[in-house]
């Protein structure tokens, strides 16, 4: 152990011992797959995070009159508050934010969520029925995770009308920026998507390939682009009013989750 995890492993024994002190949440978390390392032929997925301060308050505010997509708003959040993966610093390549799988990138946000405000979200909601003003809390992290059978540390695979065999990668942080930022119609975004996404057959020109694709199989391969990604399914949270019992329905999205 060297002096600081000395002093950590001190810190966490004395914050167990006296309960009523909480302690902060942990700034770590597991990604579902991570970055791979090519020197040592492996995954790595422990991230760590740190809180939002008024540098990335001012730095994410400068860009809300330049026409930036989620995706790209997403990346420059993460890049600052995502500090490492694994052995990887994401100051010294935050390329590395832009290479995560979708899903990835959702579990950082919600860490960097709950890292800053705490874990339980409040949110004010006022009921539909009896109009009487809830509070609702909501954990950030239980939100459920979307069943996929498929690994995502493997490649995806699907066999065209033609037999002809397609290997895949899930669709990653930069493809959903160039995709929103390119294409005008959901035709160019399926184009676009499959065109990044195709790892075999290796082809000169992978967008010409997308759209010679007959309209089946193209769908099919969009579809298993999308199915295929894992992560958590932030969306509806379901209560119950505390004055007329009536169920309450709140719909968050990352705009509610990040500034409340
Ligand atoms: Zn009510």
């Amino acid at each position: 152990m060297d002096e600081k995890q000395q002093a950590d492993a001190l810190n966490a024994a004395l914050a167990e011992e006296i309960p009523e002190i909480k302690a902060p949440p942990a700034t770590s978390i597991e990604l579902l797959r991570g970055v791979f390392n090519k020197e040592t032929n492996s995954w790595e997925s422990t991230a760590y995070v740190r809180e939002l301060n008024g540098f990335d308050e001012e730095a994410l505010a400068a860009l809300d009159n330049q026409n930036v997509v989620y995706a790209e708003y997403m990346s420059v959040l993460l890049k600052r508050a995502v500090v490492s993966i694994g052995s990887f610093s994401v100051k010294d390549d935050p390329t590395i934010i832009d290479n995560l799988i979708i899903g990835d990138r959702d579990l950082l946000f919600l860490k960097i969520v709950e890292v800053t405000y705490g874990v339980n979200r409040q949110y004010q909601v006022s009921c539909g029925s009896c109009k009487a003003m809830n509070d609702i809390v909501v954990p950030m992290n239980e939100f459920e995770n979307r069943e996929v059978a498929h690994d995502p540390h493997m490649p995806l695979e699907a066999t065209l009308s033609d037999g002809t065999k397609v290997r895949m990668r899930l669709p990653n942080g930069l493809d959903s920026q160039v995709v929103a930022k390119k294409a005008k119609s959901t035709a160019e975004q399926n184009t676009l998507m499959l065109a990044r996404c195709v790892e075999f057959p290796v082809m000169a020109n992978p967008q010409q390939w997308a759209k010679e694709l007959g309209m089946k199989d193209r769908n099919e391969l969009v579809r298993i682009l999308m199915e295929s990604q894992p992560g958590p399914e932030v969306g509806e949270v379901n209560a119950q009013c505390a004055t007329c019992g009536l169920d309450l329905n709140i719909v968050l999205d990352w705009a509610s989750l990040l500034f409340g």
